[in-house]
């Protein structure tokens, strides 16, 4: 049984569909693509359900064309395995420092009794030590992929400075005690002004898809970062300043919102840019029910966003919504469908790009 509904937006030789999965706990993006490829940007499950897979199932995709793992924390890796196995993606992009970062989850998930994760984690490094595909760590300005001409997909995160950030860090703790580990990950060292728990943030990816002259960021969980001009949002758009590439952050058709809405990654100079001439369309994945955007960046948001889509409603985000301007909009298709999703179908013509939802996630205006 499908949990996506007939109506389900699909791909065309004139379209691409942005789908953002995310049950409440775990986010997922599939992109898929005016000529039949597909992307994937990190993997979530609801209940026994992988939800990506369903969908590229639900969508007939035969192949998988490229594997975005944005970052090793477990809302982002679930089901990570059964993608790889079943799937095996021609191309992955992964976040970088990936064995420090493998040594250093595999002690906290085994001292927090976490052994999914180290189990999911396992089956991308043996991937990785395969011929099948052809594996990247993703950074900064490092990799493009652009398999066609009509589209391309950048990688814009994390920047050298996180990266060396982390890594003196990871170094340091993974020479400590594993009962330590999770004293650590409370510390925030890494990831600054980040909630407890979202130290791998710190080597978050994130990537922008240009289809035409449209534009979609997919923000992973790219924070704030440390005070320094070089860590987190304000880095990475320090560096595409310098290298004349602002406007991959310019203009933005949608945004899949960094870090689950959450405050730590709200930047009102990269929002600023993103809509600089029109507003642009925020897609969000709550963390969970108890993790929603709070009042403040809801408020924020409203000031660049000209729509906010959230893939899982809970009735403190109608609240919590309603306290920062916006008003409810209505869920316009997909009745039959059941998962929360929201997306973005993006005309290969360059016509104005449109949304969609199922009935089981919120949409403001
Ligand atoms: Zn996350």
């Amino acid at each position: 049984v499908t949990p996506f509904g007939r109506d389900l937006p699909r791909p065309s030789p004139d379209e691409a569909v942005v789908y953002l999965l995310g049950p409440g706990v775990g986010e997922s993006v599939v992109i898929a693509l005016p000529d039949g490829r597909f992307v994937l940007i990190d993997v979530c499950r609801s209940g026994h359900t992988n939800l990506p897979l369903a969908l590229l199932d639900h969508l007939g995709a035969g192949r998988l064309d490229l594997l975005v793992v944005t970052h090793p924390d477990l809302d982002h890796v679930r089901g990570l395995a059964e993608v790889i196995t079943k799937r095996r993606p021609h191309e992955l992009w992964r976040y970088p420092l990936e064995a420090s970062i493998r040594d250093f989850v595999a002690a906290w998930g085994k001292s927090q009794g976490r052994g999914q994760l180290v189990a999911d984690l396992r089956v991308m490094t043996d991937y990785m030590h395969t011929a099948d595909g052809d594996v990247s760590s993703a950074a900064y300005g490092n990799l493009e992929w652009r398999p066609s001409a009509s589209y391309t997909v950048t990688a814009l995160a994390p920047t050298e400075y996180d990266k060396d950030r982390a890594m003196r860090v990871l170094h340091r703790r993974l020479t400590s005690a594993p009962r330590e580990l999770g004293a650590w990950m409370k510390r925030m060292e890494v990831c600054g002004a980040a909630a407890a728990g979202d130290a791998p943030n710190v080597l978050s990816v994130a990537v922008v898809l240009e289809l035409g002259s449209q534009r979609v960021l997919f923000g992973g969980d790219v924070l704030r970062g440390a005070p320094s001009p070089k860590s987190g949002w304000k880095g990475v758009l320090r560096l595409l300043a310098k290298h004349h590439r602002q406007h991959l952050l310019e203009d933005l058709v949608g945004v899949k919102v960094a870090h689950h809405g959450s405050r730590g990654a709200f930047d009102a100079t990269v929002w600023a840019l993103h809509s600089k001439t029109t507003k642009t369309v925020a897609l969000v994945a709550p963390f969970s029910a108890s993790r929603l955007p709070d009042a403040v960046t809801l408020r924020d948001l409203k000031r660049f966003a000209r729509r906010l889509l959230v893939s899982a409603p809970h009735p403190q985000l109608l609240e919590l919504a309603d306290a920062a301007g916006w008003s409810p909009a209505p869920v316009q298709v997909l009745s039959e469908s059941m998962a929360p999703l929201v997306g973005l179908r993006l005309s290969a013509r360059g016509a104005p790009a449109q949304w969609f939802a199922t009935t089981t996630a919120a949409t403001f205006s």
